[in-house]
């Protein structure tokens, strides 16, 4: 036995997180095992990371093969894997311009200091980024203002200025909100932690236009809904718009940590030599095991999985919610999907989770009210019923369950 508990976490870690009782310690593909053995189905993905599963072969061939050759060099020089990695995804993109960073936020990070260094050059003034309550973007400070939860950036003032925040899919808000100053509009295609929020069309090439109109750039923060996530490589991409500049992360290195901005050669000419940096950034393991999971997405017959995936989870999931009364309907896109909890439940999405933990299936929250799902890509459709099964029989469990006075 492990001396190792969760107790060890309060005594040896910062108390910002409170993760679950078991502690996992092996996976493959959609399941995983705790300290005593126990089997989950993952139907959480690590945060729609581990696009491919625990332990895929290939993707630990690339990073064990890349691991014997070089691992790090620094931005001082290039890396081969690095370079492949760009071409790959400047060739199936809008994008002409990479910029590696290691995570979601940096990615984030990295477009809006470009978005308010362009901004600035165009006309004295035009820094104003306007984004969207419920959106988030990240923990580092500019991040956390730009991103739509005040509790996430309350008691961190002074923050960074001119920061706007609108009702999310309402148009007229945005038109109302811009102008000569704004430099740019930054929105999830779908707004993944906010609650599994989809913009709606209509919204998403009214913000296009309405950039066009007043010289802003669009940034799509697709850390989450990227690397095929959605059914499409990138979200963007079945919404019939393009964007300026685009974050990802998340899926991008199947759980190797990596980030990336893209963006037009135009307005990549605005981070010239010198104004911006990251040691890690296009680390060569990074980009060696990103390369990887770049080539088993758009090679395979992974996005129609995602969408055949995503269809059984979510009727899964409404038959469940209406046996149980426990959540309504399902929406979301692809294997990002959300079922937010029923007025009954309010509150209570946790102990669903926990609930769900108990029978050996995971799955997320997002936000208190909404339950989230984001699997890997190549779930198998035994392994989502599988996952259905365990969490009808956690809602069965939870609903045996006297009903706590006042709860
Ligand atoms: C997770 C997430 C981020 C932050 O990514 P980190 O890797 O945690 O920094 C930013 N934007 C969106 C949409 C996300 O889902």
């Amino acid at each position: 036995m492990s001396t190792l508990t969760r107790q060890t976490f309060n005594e040896v870690m910062v108390p910002n997180y409170q993760p679950a009782a078991m502690i996992p310690v092996r996976g493959e593909g959609a399941r995983f095992w705790d300290q005593q053995g126990h089997e989950y189905i993952d139907l959480a993905g690590g945060i729609a990371v581990n696009s491919l599963g625990h332990a895929n072969p290939k993707l630990v061939a690339a990073l064990t093969e890349q691991a014997g050759k070089l691992w790090h060099v620094s931005n001082v020089m290039t890396n081969e894997p690095a370079l492949k990695l760009a071409k790959k995804l400047t060739q199936a993109t809008f994008a002409d311009r990479v910029f590696f960073c290691n995570s979601g936020a940096e990615a984030n990070e990295a477009a809006f200091k470009l978005a308010r260094l362009w901004g600035n050059k165009q006309a004295e003034g035009k820094n104003q980024i306007i984004s969207f309550h419920n959106a988030f973007h990240g923990r580092t400070l500019f991040t956390v203002t730009v991103g739509g939860t005040p509790k996430y950036s309350q008691g961190f003032e002074p923050l960074p200025g001119n920061v706007t925040h609108l009702s999310f899919n309402d148009l007229a808000a945005l038109e109302k909100a811009m102008s000569d100053k704004t430099c740019a509009v930054v929105m999830e295609p779908v707004q993944g932690e906010g609650g599994v929020t989809p913009a709606t069309e209509e919204f998403v090439k009214g913000a296009r236009d309405l950039c066009e109109k007043h010289n802003a750039l669009l940034i799509f923060d697709e850390v989450q809904t990227g690397n095929g996530r959605c059914g499409h490589l990138f979200a963007y991409m079945g919404m019939g718009i393009v964007p300026d500049i685009m974050t990802t992360a998340k899926g991008l290195g199947g759980g190797f940590p990596i980030g990336a901005m893209l963006t037009t050669a135009d307005l990549a000419e605005t981070l010239a030599f010198g104004t911006h940096g990251s040691t890690y950034g296009g680390n060569a393991l990074a980009c060696a095991v990103a390369g990887a999971v770049f080539d088993e997405i758009t090679g395979s017959e992974i996005m129609a999985n995602v969408q055949a995936r995503g269809d059984q989870l979510r009727a899964g999931l409404d038959a469940i919610g209406k046996r149980y009364g426990t959540f309504g309907a399902s929406r979301g896109k692809g294997l990002l999907v959300g079922a937010p909890v029923s007025e009954a439940w309010k509150g209570r999405a946790k102990d669903i989770v926990n609930a769900g933990l108990a029978q050996g299936v995971w799955c997320l929250v997002a936000g208190p009210e909404v339950l989230r799902f984001a699997p890997p890509l190549n779930i198998t459709e035994a392994e989502v019923a599988e996952g259905l099964k365990r969490l009808d029989a956690a809602c069965a469990a939870l609903c045996a369950q006297p009903k706590v006075a006042n709860a």
